[in-house]
């Protein structure tokens, strides 16, 4: 009997979903990640989920519906995670005609269900606050409801969700080889150690590498892929309100400034195709200042090349060649036959439908097992069992039991773990409970809880995919975590 039903390869938001869906339905699932979990193209996303405007003016109606309707899903299962957020879209008088965009929106509105969000409307933003952060000239904007999501958390939750059905989840195990007989024998090096696993089916879920692991691992034709660059850069906060701005840029694509951890904005995003070593991804100086570019012509403040403080790039596979497909645009392909152990492929498509691609893999499996049915869309994942109007509840809860945390923290703590906070602060009554500081907010009981339950190993881990702590910790601090994290194992 093979040890497993389903192995995985890559850990990104494909691979978890598909992890999380498979152990849900009772399969014997081992996921293999090489690096960190969600450490390539699934911690640079936009980071958006929800409605596509592009998808609508390419008249891509029922992507967009789809899209809309598991946005409801999302704000269910994970409401720590995913937060609905108003996006605006000043008018510009040498972009797309005001009319134009009123009716997208109300098209928009249409398409998405009844209920849970406010529709969109104009906005005289001479006399409000979103106009504050814009120049001069923008007298009309339009607000609609999309959300905001934190992407390498939610690859850590589908991962959490995955193990606690029973899922083993391996991160620093790079699988080298795979040969298909009716099971699938694969050579994983595992933290330095070499191990052979058999499995009565195969993902392939490995992201930009997924055409060299099917060639070289796999030692099968590749799939029809093409691989682009997604770039975006982190200033310093350029907007007090809470809101997602969409700026029309003149070459008529669609840029988007963000609210990022407090006290940032992220802009994004360019996207271009990449040749290359895909763990090795860099921001080109022209992108950068392309969107210093765009940014500039909608916001009173300036930025310029010198104030970007990261930038977030990442690749992603895409079904080729570049530029026929839309960026998010991704594939699925499905190959089992008499005595051929299954085959999965799955790279690229949208955060927004990863759970639904995720439920759709799995079940071409279901004439090789017996499995239940689908259930996904109404489990929360770990930390998600409450209403999302309950955020700031569940946020004074926090400051009513740990009296000590201060607003910002219970909130940064609240978004990222939701209602299992007290799995990681546990019976702490005073600050020195918590351990060492690592910064204002970072603590050592945190850190453990990151080391023993969420995979984490090294500092990045913790400082840009559990957290994105890293833009406000000092070199010292990061030094001190370093040492922390190196006795604590
Ligand atoms: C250019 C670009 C455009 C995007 N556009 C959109 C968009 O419009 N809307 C949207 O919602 N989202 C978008 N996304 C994000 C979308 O979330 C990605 O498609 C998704 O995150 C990809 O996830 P993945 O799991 O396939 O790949 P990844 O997150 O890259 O994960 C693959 C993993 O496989 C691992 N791996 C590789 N080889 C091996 C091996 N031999 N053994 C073990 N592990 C291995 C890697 O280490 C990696 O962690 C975009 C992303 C990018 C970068």
């Amino acid at each position: 009997m093979a040890d497993y039903d389903l192995a995985i390869i890559g850990g990104g938001l494909n691979g978890v979903s598909v992890a999380r869906d498979a152990a849900g339905r009772g399969l014997r699932v081992i996921l293999l990640e090489q690096g960190d979990l969600g450490a390539a193209a699934s911690s640079a996303t936009p980071r958006m989920i929800g409605g596509d405007l592009a998808a609508l003016e390419r008249r891509a109606f029922l992507r967009a519906r789809a899209a809309l309707a598991e946005r409801d899903v999302w704000i269910r299962i994970a409401p720590h995670l995913v937060r609905p957020i108003g996006f605006v879209i000043p008018a510009h008088s040498d972009e797309r005609p005001p009319w134009l965009l009123r009716l997208g929106l109300l098209l928009y509105d249409r398409l998405a269900p009844h209920g849970n969000l406010p529709g969109s409307v104009t906005v005289d933003v001479t006399h409000h606050p979103i106009g504050n952060a814009l120049k001069r000239p923008f007298g009309t904007a339009f607000e609609y409801s999309n959300c905001m999501v934190d992407d390498s958390r939610l690859v850590i939750a589908n991962a959490l969700d995955a193990a606690e059905r029973g899922a083993d989840i391996r991160t620093g195990a790079r699988c080298v080889r795979a040969d298909r007989l009716d099971t699938w024998r694969l050579v994983v090096i595992d933290r330095g150690r070499r191990q052979v696993i058999t499995a009565r089916a195969l993902a392939n879920a490995a992201g930009a590498w997924i055409a060299s692991v099917a060639e070289t691992i796999l030692r099968m034709p590749p799939p029809r892929t093409a691989v682009t660059q997604i770039s975006q850069i982190v200033v310093r906060r350029l907007f007090d309100t809470d809101n997602v701005y969409v700026f029309q840029n003149s070459d008529r694509r669609l840029i988007f400034a963000s609210p990022y951890q407090r006290d940032f904005t992220l802009i994004g995003t360019v996207a271009k195709p990449f040749k290359g070593d895909p763990a090795v991804v860099s921001a080109a100086a022209d992108d950068v200042a392309y969107l210093c570019d765009a940014a500039n012509r909608y916001f009173r403040e300036r930025i310029d090349p010198s104030d970007v403080i990261r930038t977030v790039c990442g690749v992603n596979t895409v079904m080729g060649p570049v530029g026929t497909r839309p960026a998010g645009e991704g594939g699925m392909a499905f190959d089992a036959g008499r005595s051929k152990a299954p085959l999965l492929t799955i790279f690229g498509g949208e955060v927004t439908t990863s759970r639904r691609r995720a439920e759709w893999a799995v079940s071409r499996l279901t004439p090789f097992y017996p499995m239940s049915p689908r259930w996904t869309a109404g489990a929360p994942v770990p930390g998600g069992d409450f209403a999302w109007e309950r955020f700031d509840a569940q946020v004074d809860l926090a400051r009513e039991r740990w009296r000590f945390l201060g607003e910002d923290h219970a909130r940064r703590l609240v978004e990222a773990y939701g209602s299992r906070l007290p799995a990681v602060l546990g019976d702490a009554r005073e600050k020195a409970d918590l351990g060492p500081a690592f910064g204002p907010e970072l603590t050592g009981v945190e850190v453990r809880y990151l080391m023993a339950r969420e995979w984490a190993r090294f500092p990045d881990d913790i400082l840009w995919r559990r957290s994105k702590l890293g833009l406000t910790m000092l070199p010292a601090e990061r030094d001190a975590l370093a040492a922390f994290m190196a006795t604590a194992r």
